[in-house]
């Protein structure tokens, strides 16, 4: 094969190949064999509506389960993979297992939730999302409405026109549409009237500091505003102390997920949760 060899060339005849480049090649020819060997598991970390305390959503979020470094997080090897031009396929594999795991749970029985999925930019260009995403529907029989995708700003503002057009056409077949690290990415507020989301969610970089830090608590609270009044959702992330769960509770944010609540679990623990019903401030 011409290309590999071509690759292999400058593998080992650059002299100026860094460590960094190797890891990055050694790192993606294990990725492809992850995806034949079935190494990857989804974690869910639940989402709770603060009036109620009901678990009414979950985010799926991808491990590697690794044959020598153990378990191993999306950031070690997301980037590598949409780098390596991997992404469409793991992202592929990470919608169908989340699809397929919240139509098991609600065939056992368990209160319906919503699994949100993380989206890449790169999983918008070359393929049909909103074609894929309706096979995986069919395939898994999840009903549409039991699906969130989490996007980016930075996935809105890479290629705006035909994402928001994609976008609009999952919303349109009754998906729900959340914008992950609100407040972080390079945007202009003008897409959020372009095209109906679902739901902001609060960066966890300004939850951290909050109540504690006056700016921090600024953008928030301006953040819970800007969804409520646009009539939209809005999650905070990384809630991890009850004075942030109180702060957040008062200025009528709706939902909450961090380490207070709990950290992304495996399936069966998630289950467990699930059946355990509602979580209140203090029950821990
Ligand atoms: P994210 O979508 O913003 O996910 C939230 C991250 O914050 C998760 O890290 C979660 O474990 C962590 N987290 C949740 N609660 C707390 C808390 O209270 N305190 C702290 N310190 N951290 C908390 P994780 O699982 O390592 O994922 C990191 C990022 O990797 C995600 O950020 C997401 O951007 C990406 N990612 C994860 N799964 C996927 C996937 O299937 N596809 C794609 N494209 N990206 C993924
Ligand atoms: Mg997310
Ligand atoms: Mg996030
Ligand atoms: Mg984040």
């Amino acid at each position: 094969h011409a290309k590999e060899n071509g690759r292999n060339t400058y593998r080992f005849y650059t002299a100026d190949m860094n460590a960094r480049a190797l890891e990055i090649l050694s790192v993606e020819n294990q990725l492809r064999r992850a995806l034949e060997r079935d190494e990857f598991v989804l974690h869910y970390q639940p989402q709770v509506d603060m009036g109620s305390g009901r678990i009414v959503g979950v985010e799926a979020l991808i491990r590697w389960r690794h044959p020598e470094r153990g378990l191993v997080g999306p950031m070690q090897f997301i980037p590598i993979a949409e780098e390596r031009g991997l992404i469409g396929a793991i992202g592929q594999w990470v919608l169908r297992e989340a699809c397929r795991q919240n139509q098991a749970w609600q065939a056992e029985g368990l209160p319906p939730i919503e699994v949100a999925v993380n989206l890449s930019a790169m999983q918008f260009y070359g393929r049909d999302l909103a074609q894929d995403i309706t096979a995986i529907l069919a395939e898994t029989g999840l009903a549409p409405r039991w699906l969130a995708l989490e996007v980016t700003e930075s996935v809105i503002v890479q290629d705006v026109e035909s994402t928001i057009a994609t976008l609009a056409a999952l919303k349109g077949m009754g998906l729900k549409l959340a914008i992950d690290d609100f407040g972080t990415g390079y945007s202009s507020l003008s897409y959020l009237k372009r095209f109906k989301v679902d739901k902001l969610k609060v960066d966890r970089s300004f939850v951290m500091d909050v109540p504690g830090d006056a700016d921090d608590s600024a953008i928030t609270r301006a953040i819970v505003n800007l969804a409520r009044n646009l009539g939209l959702q809005v999650i905070a992330e990384g809630v991890e102390t009850p004075e942030q769960w109180s702060f957040l509770k008062n200025e009528g944010c709706d939902e909450v997920q961090g380490y207070l609540i709990s950290p992304p679990l495996p399936a069966e623990d998630l289950a467990k949760r699930l059946a355990r019903g509602a979580w209140r401030l203090g029950s821990i």
